[in-house]
């Protein structure tokens, strides 16, 4: 069974807490309707989130929810992604609101979850792994040799990972 590889987007892909702009960045302005959000990309995150999909499922995990598929993914040269949606969002008492939905939504798959506001307590299953990413920063080429890492040590044959009937 193929890992999920869940991408937040705030943080990880838009380091929207640097100062200035980061090296290898550049800043986008996106307008949609009468809105309109200035965001930090790396172009280096889309071919290397392109060669993780050869492992993994990649998934948009981010509040841009469809909007990233529309507005994100094309400035990174990503194809259209499944989207987790957020319906309903109530406040969580600890930790990240983000982490009941994701549950329900990977049921038993393996998974690494990139998101600047989750900690790794978030989920702590042998082939669930939350990576949390410095806003300030963005993912880095460690992070993503961090992250093809982890898949090469794990066999995602269906055998370890058994579906429910
Ligand atoms: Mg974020």
């Amino acid at each position: 069974m193929r890992p999920f590889l869940l991408l937040d987007f705030d943080g990880p892909l838009n380091p929207h807490q640097a100062d200035g702009i980061p090296p290898g960045y550049r800043q986008h302005e996106i307008t949609e309707g009468k809105k309109t959000w200035r965001v930090l990309l790396n172009p280096h995150h889309g071919a290397e989130l392109n060669n993780l999909a050869s492992t993994f499922d990649l998934v948009w995990a981010t509040s841009w929810e469809h909007g990233a598929n529309r507005l994100l993914a094309p400035l990174l040269g990503l194809p259209e992604l499944p989207t987790i949606t957020w319906p309903d969002r109530r406040p969580v008492r600890r930790g990240s609101w983000k982490t009941q939905y994701i549950a329900e939504w990977t049921g038993d798959r393996p998974f690494v979850w990139v998101d600047d506001e989750a900690k790794e307590t978030e989920f702590t299953g042998e082939h669930q792994l939350v990576y949390p990413v410095d806003a300030r920063i963005g993912l880095t080429a460690t992070d993503f040799a961090a992250i093809r890492f982890w898949a090469a040590g794990k066999s995602f044959a269906d055998k370890a990972f058994p579906t429910h009937p």
